[in-house]
């Protein structure tokens, strides 16, 4: 299919190309010949004038002249055709490039899209294949019990949360694809950092976890819903990965024209490998190093990502393994 689009946008190009060429070439053609009549014919008219008129010498000039216009004109025609096959054939050359270039981009699009509703289907399939096993065989025992009924019940309903979960992450993604429903205004940053750390307290004091919280006093030009998603989704992270009993800090602070706001955890920490990749859409690190089961689909940092991109912001982050991991977000500050 690209390679048909390639083609077909090569064919416009030199289709343009060609009309352009050939057009000029038609007017240069009948402009020179004109010229060339009108020289040679004045040549003859100043001869004819000369008292030697009548003499047969004139009438041989007059077919010299008009041979002579016409080897003038079929050079003229050979030059020009000449002219238009090298233009032909090099607007072919860079026509196929320039197109190849021109449609790369799309062909990427393509293929990221691509990729993403395999991984978006095959990740909604899972539980859902999950439920109907479980709900079959259950189904198929004659004598289930209530008991096992409930438990079956509890299992489907752990994996329609999941399904929930997914497919409020896709939409998130799909709702930041451009800024057209983002509403740029003046957003306080201590009042964003300290709702997402209401809404991630109860999540920590479970595993014990402490969330220290440092923030100058900052603002941005920005969406308060989405910035807030953001901290949510570094600071569940820190949450998730990091051992019970530990310590995040969570820091906002004005750097020059800039606003830093660093999250901070001593968790089990991202591998170099991994690094380059925690953005990508679906991309989980092997977490065979954590203890326990840590949920989740690999969409938080790529909306996060999609976010602050939006805002015309960074986002990066550094970490040790073993030791801790360390998200930076930089965003204009005004
Ligand atoms: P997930 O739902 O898997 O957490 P994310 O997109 O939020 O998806 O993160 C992608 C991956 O980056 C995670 O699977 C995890 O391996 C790694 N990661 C993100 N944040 C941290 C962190 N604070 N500590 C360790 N690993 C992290």
């Amino acid at each position: 299919m690209f390679k048909s689009a390639v083609l077909k946008l090569t064919l416009v190009y030199v289709a343009i190309v060609m009309v352009i060429s050939v057009g000029f070439s038609i007017a240069l053609y009948n402009i020179s010949s004109q010229e060339i009549g009108r020289g040679l014919g004045r040549q003859t008219g100043m001869l004819r004038d000369l008292p030697i008129n009548g003499n047969p010498f004139i009438q041989d000039l007059e077919r010299i002249r008009a041979e002579q216009i016409d080897e003038s004109n079929s050079h003229l025609q050979t030059n020009l055709i000449y002219f238009n096959l090298i233009i032909l054939v090099s607007s072919a050359i860079i026509s196929y490039f320039l197109a190849r270039r021109t449609l790369r981009p799309i062909e990427e699009a393509m293929e990221a899209q691509n990729r993403f509703t395999a991984d978006a289907s095959h990740e909604l399939r899972t539980p859902l294949t999950a439920m109907r096993v479980e709900t079959e065989v259950s189904l198929r025992d004659k004598n289930l019990k209530l008991d096992e009924a409930k438990t079956l019940l509890k299992s489907n309903l752990e994996e329609i949360s999941k399904l929930e979960y997914l497919s409020s992450a896709l939409l998130k993604l799909s709702q930041y694809q451009d800024n057209s429903k983002i509403e740029f205004k003046p957003v306080d940053l201590v009042l964003a950092g300290k709702e997402a750390i209401e809404k991630i307290e109860k999540m920590a004091d479970q595993k014990e976890i402490t969330i220290n919280g440092r923030f100058q006093k900052t603002q941005v030009l920005g969406d308060r819903p989405s910035l807030v998603e953001v901290f949510i989704i570094l600071l569940d992270n820190a949450v998730k990965y990091s051992p019970k009993n530990s310590q995040i800090d969570f820091e906002i602070k004005k750097v020059d024209k800039h606003i830093e706001a660093k999250i901070s955890d001593q968790g089990i920490g991202i591998k170099a490998s991994d690094l380059p990749h925690i953005f990508d859409r679906f991309y989980r690190a092997d977490l065979s190093r954590s203890k326990e089961k840590v949920d989740g689909y690999g969409l938080g940092l790529s909306i996060a990502k999609r976010i602050v991109e939006l805002h015309s912001g960074t986002i990066y982050a550094k970490s040790k393994i073993e030791k801790g991991s360390q998200f930076t977000l930089t965003l204009k500050a005004i």
